[in-house]
């Protein structure tokens, strides 16, 4: 089994939506192993998304994602890293598939409803941070 990290960010927080994307993660297999309303200080958002600092979206992003409570979520299934990015859908609301979390709660590129993991390592660094 693998672990992967997810985020339900303000946006779909504020929506009321985090109901329906649990219930998305539960009906895919996913077994949640952690979970937690968090309040992101500025400080904590900077660190976390500290590999895009060089971005031009970096202020905006960090502000955004300490503007509101987010849920963090520990995700366990065969292969989550990969399962949650596809069930999650394209970082651009518009350019994800139909079905998708991003496609049916995004409201836009910056605004787009969950964060999940890229890769192996760098859901245990962030696993690591958010469930020390
Ligand atoms: P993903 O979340 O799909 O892994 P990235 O790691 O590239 O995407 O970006 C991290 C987050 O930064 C995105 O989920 C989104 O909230 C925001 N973001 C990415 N690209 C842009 C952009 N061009 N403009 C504004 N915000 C962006
Ligand atoms: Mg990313």
């Amino acid at each position: 089994m693998e672990k992967t990290f997810g985020i339900i960010k303000p946006d779909a927080v504020a929506k009321g939506k985090i109901g329906e994307i649990i219930r998305i993660i539960e009906e895919n297999g996913f077994k949640i192993a952690g979970l937690r309303l968090e309040q992101l200080s500025l400080e904590k958002a900077q660190k976390f998304y500290e590999v895009h600092k060089a971005r031009p979206f970096y202020n905006d992003l960090t502000k955004y994602m300490s503007s509101g409570p987010v849920v963090v979520l520990a995700l366990e299934k065969e292969n989550a890293v990969r399962a949650w990015r596809d069930i999650m859908g394209a970082t651009n609301p518009i350019e994800a598939a139909e079905g998708t979390i991003r496609k049916l709660f995004g409201e836009n590129i910056e605004r787009n409803a969950v964060h999940g993991s890229d890769a192996a390592e760098t859901a245990k660094t962030e696993l690591a941070f958010f469930f020390p």
